[in-house]
């Protein structure tokens, strides 16, 4: 894949800070949203372009109830032409909440002595993963606090155990991370343990508004985290994750920086970000932040549609912090992975008391669905759920990529992958009401497809019925 460049005041250098928070601010100031304009760069996304900076400034001015309302269906064509139906479901694993760094959004800052502090045995972290396999989990994102204790040794191991551990016909089959940045060393040693993605978010990419929020430790150092993901790269490790806390500073300039820091990643190694993730900030055990960058639902999902045309081939995540309601209007922007299920609390898929507790937990989650409810709700709207995990483990790598820029790979590959994975859980795992309702669905998807790829889906679901496990083109 070739990506054209563009020219910023700071170059692209591998591992070189690339923000230039003035120039972001210039092209917001001096980007005129004119009707025509806001109309020719959504066409722009539409051809299947990742937009320039100048061009997102225009959708992010773009304030009239006319433009609005055109940004939000260029996403939802955009979403329905060249994703389909499809939505990817995970769960998070937390597996230590110890930090030795002071963002002071979070629950889990040092300074914070009402957290209470825990990391995850080898046995507990195994009763985590059979409880996730029971319920049908297929993919995981493992979470860690910044300590001396999850060095990148540790890390590692938790991921082989996440891999290692087989319940029933469960099995874990893509692990992903977030974690603390690390240093190319570092990156290798977690590479060799098989992850997904490595998902590193920047917070907010003003590096003043950072300072304030960033107080100590080693997260208070701006450029080692904006340059974390060019390590990975180093490292061969080239399936990365960039996000943004939305609510810390202007949401504008933080969709413009992360546009900033894709092409940054396209332009130094040819390859964008697998994943973008927004989450907005949620109430936290001891939290006392102002409400000045707050983002309204509104703004919310204008920015989301904004994403999903500024960077038309990208993954993108919104997990249980938002409520039911508001995630499900999202999907239809562009949405493309969620997670179901999720317990945030160290310890919370095997605890029979589920009530959340501020002070054993990062933040609030909205949205308390179980997985099979969500899958339920995603059927009951004929979307198609998937575990599928088949691009990486057939090393075919940048996948979303490949969805979006290769005629017909969604008909052939994905949605024959995401219907052998629902297959898999509604014979495994689905309640019989969740189980008929899947299996209409498959049916519907199955007429779609040409005859040849139809035959071959059929097949293997008739194998999976006899017994057979983890069949993907
Ligand atoms: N400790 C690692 C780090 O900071 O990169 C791992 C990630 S942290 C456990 C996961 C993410 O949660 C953070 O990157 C941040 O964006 C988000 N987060 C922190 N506090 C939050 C809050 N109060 N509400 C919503 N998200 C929050
Ligand atoms: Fe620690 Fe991450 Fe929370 Fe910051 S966001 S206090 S680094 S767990």
């Amino acid at each position: 894949m070739h990506f054209s460049p563009e020219s910023y005041r700071i170059p692209d250098e591998p591992m070189r800070p690339f923000i230039d928070a003035e120039e972001i601010w210039a092209f917001l100031n001096r980007t005129a949203p004119v009707d025509e304009e806001v109309d020719r760069v959504i066409d722009r996304s539409l051809n299947k372009h990742r937009l320039t900076l100048r061009e997102v400034a225009t959708l992010l001015n773009a304030a009239t109830p006319s433009q609005i309302r055109k940004i939000k269906e260029g996403a939802r064509e955009l979403k329905r032409n060249i994703y389909g139906n499809r939505v990817v479901l995970f769960a998070p694993l937390y597996v230590g909440n110890k930090c030795s760094n002071e963002c002071t959004y979070c629950g889990f800052r040092s300074s914070n002595k009402a957290q209470l502090r825990k990391t995850l045995s080898g046995e507990e972290l195994v009763k985590e993963i059979e409880a996730l396999e029971d319920n049908g989990q297929k993919r995981l994102i493992l979470v860690y606090g910044e300590h001396a204790e999850y060095d990148p040794a540790f890390i590692a191991e938790t991921v082989r155990t996440a891999y290692r551990v087989k319940k029933g016909n469960g099995e874990i089959r893509r692990v992903n991370i977030n974690a603390a940045p690390l240093t190319i060393e570092g990156f290798r040693t977690v590479k060799e343990a098989g992850i997904g993605t490595y998902q590193i978010f920047q917070e907010t990419y003003h590096p003043e508004a950072y300072r304030q929020y960033h107080l100590r430790g080693k997260k208070a150092d701006y450029n080692n985290r904006l340059t974390a993901l060019d390590r990975a790269q180093e490292a061969g490790l080239d399936d990365v994750g960039i996000g943004a806390l939305f609510g810390l500073y202007d949401w504008r300039f933080e969709v413009m920086a992360l546009v900033r820091h894709t092409n940054h990643l396209e332009a130094c190694y040819n390859v964008g970000p697998h994943t973008i993730s927004f989450p907005r900030i949620k109430d936290a055990s001891m939290l006392h932040l102002g409400d000045r960058h707050f983002v309204t639902d509104e703004d919310f999902s204008r920015l989301v549609a904004i994403l999903r045309l500024a960077v038309p081939y990208t993954g993108m995540i919104l997990t249980a912090r938002e409520p039911a309601a508001l995630r499900d209007e999202l999907l239809q922007f562009g949405v493309s992975q969620i997670d179901g299920g999720t317990h945030i609390e160290l310890g919370g898929y095997t605890q029979k008391e589920q009530k959340q507790d501020l002070n054993k937990e990062q933040f609030l989650i909205h949205d308390d669905r179980s997985l099979n409810e969500i899958i339920e709700e995603l059927l009951a709207q004929d979307m198609l759920p998937s575990f599928c995990t088949a691009c990486y483990r057939l090393g075919r790598t940048g996948e979303h990529f490949m969805e979006f820029s290769v005629p017909g790979f969604i008909k052939r590959f994905c949605t024959p992958n995401a219907m052998l994975t629902l297959a898999e859980y509604l014979v495994d795992y689905a309640p019989a009401e969740t189980a008929r309702e899947g299996w209409e669905v498959i049916d519907r998807n199955m007429k779609q497809l040409n005859e040849t790829v139809g035959v071959e889906v059929d097949d293997r679901i008739k194998r999976i019925k006899r017994g057979e496990r983890d069949l993907y083109f």
